[in-house]
């Protein structure tokens, strides 16, 4: 049994006999009543409610200590403290009629990624599972309240307004997903359940910095989900200034596990691309690029670099034309390409970059 298992609430239920339609009942107050503790699931008797609430079983294994949000409102991003006192973060994007969340993997990232915040922070641990799915639950029940408060109508669990659940989840927020394999599979099963979050799987996607054997468990899998690259150099020399986590995994093997990705799942893979001025973003990048992905199933997203002051001066962000000059060359070599600019600098959204302000301001 994973540690998983052992502490997930469902597990717990089971250990104490009760039966399957409690489990369900309890299921579907946690994720589609989206009640804030285990004394608003009225469906259960009051005995086991307080059984429960005096074992002191934890409803939540993250507590919100702190969210900010962007200007225009639209983006909007929450600080937990997990339960050994440790911080990550997780961002909510408001579309019209969708809504994305982006989600924590580790407690800091062994990669140690150049340019990214939690990569100086190096790896605590994984996140479990729980941890995990509770990021989406906390916003799924944000969403509700707002709802709730703006029409004053009666929350419909078994058939949510439209537009007010999350429906997208992208794995891009602090650590490496494929580096914690297990508890990211289980989660995204949870996201996907039809009872639970009932999130398809093609609304989910997976960001990796490049673990070969990740990629590789995921093929075999057979999900559908969305495979993000973070790319963010087309040679190998380049790639392993950037990303050191390339000299294990070099990109010509990398690209053939991608490869073997997209062709069994169908699916376009998505190259995320961190602009350095004067490092990634020359004519010959540009060039580099569209060689290497002309002949695949390819959509580029360019990232501004957001800066970091603790990733060194050398580090630069770049101007929009250059960026601009870059999407010209792959459309020259028939890649499409967008300008990510959504998490933008005013909150500091790039991942790992809350969790490092906060702890120096609460010193
Ligand atoms: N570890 C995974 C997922 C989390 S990182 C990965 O690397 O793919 C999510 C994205 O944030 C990555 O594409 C990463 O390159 C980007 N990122 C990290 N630091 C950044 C910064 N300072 N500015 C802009 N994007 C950054
Ligand atoms: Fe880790 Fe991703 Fe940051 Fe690289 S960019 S250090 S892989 S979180």
């Amino acid at each position: 049994m994973t540690d998983d298992k052992k502490e997930s609430i469902e597990h717990l239920l089971r250990a104490w006999g009760e039966k399957p339609y409690r489990v369900e009942q309890v299921n579907h107050g946690i994720y589609r009543e989206l009640v804030s503790h285990f004394s608003g699931i009225t469906s259960l008797p009051i005995d086991l409610r307080e059984k429960l609430e005096k074992e002191k079983i934890a409803f939540s294994v993250i507590r919100p200590v702190k969210s900010i949000r962007s200007a225009d409102g639209n983006t909007e991003k929450t600080l937990f403290e997990t339960e050994d006192k440790k911080r990550i973060e997780s961002v909510l994007m408001r579309h019209i009629g969708r809504k994305t969340v982006c989600v924590s993997s580790q407690i800091g990232c062994p990669a140690g990624c150049v340019f990214c915040a939690t990569g100086k922070m190096g790896i605590t641990r994984n996140l479990t599972a729980r941890e995990i799915v509770e990021q989406v639950l906390f916003w799924n029940r944000i969403l509700k309240e707002e709802w709730v408060k703006e029409t004053g109508e009666k929350w419909k669990p078994t058939n949510p307004p439209h537009g007010v659940r999350v429906r997208n989840i992208v794995f891009m927020g602090m650590g490496e997903p494929l580096l914690n394999y297990e508890n990211v599979l289980s989660a995204v099963k949870t996201f996907n359940d039809p009872k639970k979050f009932n999130i398809g799987v093609r609304h989910i996607t997976i960001s990796t910095v490049g673990v070969i054997p990740g990629i590789e468990r995921l093929t075999e899998e057979n999900l559908p989900v969305h495979l993000a690259l973070s790319l963010h150099a087309a040679t190998n020399d380049l790639r392993s200034e950037l990303v050191p986590m390339n000299k294990a995994f070099p990109l010509r093997k990398l690209m053939d596990a991608v490869d073997r990705f997209s062709a069994r799942s169908g699916r376009r893979i998505f190259y995320e691309y961190v602009v350095l001025d004067g490092k990634n973003n020359r004519e010959e990048d540009g060039e580099a690029l569209g060689k290497l992905l002309s002949r695949r199933l390819a959509h580029v997203n360019f990232i501004p670099y957001n800066v970091n002051p603790e990733c060194g001066k050398d580090l630069r962000k770049p101007d929009i034309e250059s960026i601009r000059r870059m999407q010209n060359i792959l459309m020259k070599y028939g890649v499409p390409s967008t300008v990510r600019m959504t998490m933008g600098d005013e909150m500091a959204a790039a991942c790992g970059q809350l969790a490092n302000k906060s702890d120096e301001e609460d010193e």
